[in-house]
């Protein structure tokens, strides 16, 4: 199983290659050759998180690692989870499900694929003899997940640029009280985009790197992240219907990866019914899914701070796989003016995302009283992300059949503001989130200036 870029230009590359670089050459995302079709009667005899892990991952795998090799890594790649299968299920009432996802050290769904990639990376630097530098920019939870994940590795050292902003306390201080060498968080004067435009110059210029030095990116395009995400669609299958039967999936979505890893699931021959799109009020994919208007807008700060994005940088692979057919050229036309002029499909072609997906948008007012109506009616806290794709459920309710599973991406905890502000009350909260409170707060200050910020990482860099 190769992998090629959905824009046409880049192709016959193997996992450990897509693994390292991330974005393909063309600017495009990578693609596996084909869909690897999954045995769903194997499948049922299955029964832990990991196991069906063993079976799906090594389905990518294999133009890079021994399937031995893969099974040993993954014995050890997901760790510090609260709970023995990693993801909990929750059930509602008859047909709805919640599908815990926050269980992992840094209470939100992005360890399961941050933890995948980080354990590959190790195992690649390792036989290669190469070290990395991790650079990324975070505006919410991938940051904390990205340290957690590569921090107990000597081969990576991380540097983790946080722009001011709307994130809440408990993401800051996740990414700031880290105590380890090989982990540097810096403070940066200016914005989300301040940020990225930073990190995008580091990955062409490469000025702060050794010889021999790889430089990776964490962010939510990265196959492998990805793959880390397939895994649990199939596990919640397993365990709610024993794949009899299709499920809906309600995803609180932003950059579109884990909805993305919901359709691959169904690609690969998980029943599916319908996936609900929920976003709040950065509404892009919705506008698309409703109107055919893919166009990119300012972004506004919402209380599901993780889902704040302008763009959605994972649905360039629906496109491709979905819309065009694999066409990579009509693929790369779309996103060759893209965000100047908007994408706007071809009305017959537009029409075929009535076959999978439903969306809508949630504003925050309605989020709280999400929030505060699934406490009141099944005694359940859920944090504003998963409320967003809770309240898609209910407003959609006429459109679904059959059971649904709302994903829940963050633990409540996360976001004590906004739960006092909808007068509820936090009952437990994990270790791993009250010890950040005890911890002394450490940070690099910066101005949003790449030369001071590549000087701090050549020096630290040793
Ligand atoms: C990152 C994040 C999301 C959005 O996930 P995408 O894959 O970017 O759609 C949703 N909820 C939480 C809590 C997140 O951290």
């Amino acid at each position: 199983m190769l992998f090629h870029s959905t824009r046409g230009n880049d192709s016959g590359r193997t996992f450990e290659e897509v693994l390292m670089q991330g974005l393909a050459n063309d600017g495009g995302l990578f693609m596996p050759d084909t869909w690897p079709q999954v045995d769903l009667e194997h499948l049922k005899s299955l029964n832990s998180f990991l196991d069906i892990a063993k079976y799906i991952v090594p389905l990518f795998t294999k133009s890079s690692f021994a399937d031995d090799e893969v099974l040993n890594i993954l014995d050890k790649t997901w760790h510090d989870f609260g709970k023995d299968n990693l993801a909990e299920i929750h059930q509602l009432d008859d047909s709805k499900y919640v599908l815990e996802l926050f269980h992992g050290p840094t209470a939100a769904f992005k360890d399961f694929g941050l933890q995948l990639a980080a354990a590959f990376f190790d195992q690649s630097l390792n036989r290669q003899n190469k070290t990395a530098v991790v650079l990324g920019a975070t505006s919410g939870d991938t940051g904390s997940a990205a340290i957690d994940a590569c921090k107990r590795f000597d081969s990576i050292k991380s540097f983790i640029l946080l722009p001011d902003g709307n994130m809440s306390e408990v993401q800051r201080r996740q990414m700031t009280t880290v105590n380890s060498p090989n982990v540097f968080t810096l403070r940066v004067n200016g914005s989300f985009d301040d940020c990225q435009a930073i990190v995008k110059e580091a990955f062409s210029e490469r000025s702060f790197l050794k010889d021999d030095q790889f430089l990776l990116a964490v962010n939510s395009i990265n196959w492998v992240r990805i793959i880390g995400q397939i895994c649990y669609y199939f596990y919640a299958s397993l365990k709610i219907t024993n794949y009899n039967q299709p499920l809906n999936f309600s995803v609180p979505t932003g950059n579109f990866g884990n909805v993305f890893a919901c359709y691959s699931a169904h690609k690969m021959g998980m029943p599916l019914n319908k996936i609900l799109v929920s976003v709040n009020e950065n509404n892009i994919l919705h506008r698309f899914f409703s109107d055919n208007d893919y166009s990119k807008t300012k972004v506004c700060e919402t209380i599901s701070p993780s889902m704040d994005i302008s763009i959605a940088s994972n649905f360039e692979r629906l496109v491709y796989d979905f819309y065009a057919e694999r066409d990579s050229s009509m693929c790369a036309n779309f996103y060759k003016n893209f965000p100047v002029s908007p994408i706007k499909l071809e009305e017959n072609m537009w029409n075929k995302s009535k076959d999978i997906f439903l969306s809508y948008c949630v504003d925050d007012i309605s989020t709280i009283e999400a929030m505060k109506h699934t406490y009141k009616k099944f005694n359940y806290l859920i944090d504003p992300h998963t409320a967003v794709a809770s309240e898609a459920v209910d407003r959609l309710s006429q459109d679904i059949q059959g059971k649904t599973i709302i994903l829940s991406t963050a633990h409540p905890a996360k976001f004590p503001e906004v739960i006092k502000n909808a007068n509820l009350t936090l009952e437990d909260i994990p270790n791993s989130l009250s010890v950040i409170f005890d911890n002394e707060e450490r940070a690099y200050n910066f101005p949003a200036s790449k030369d001071l910020i590549f000087d701090f990482i050549t020096k630290n860099n040793s």
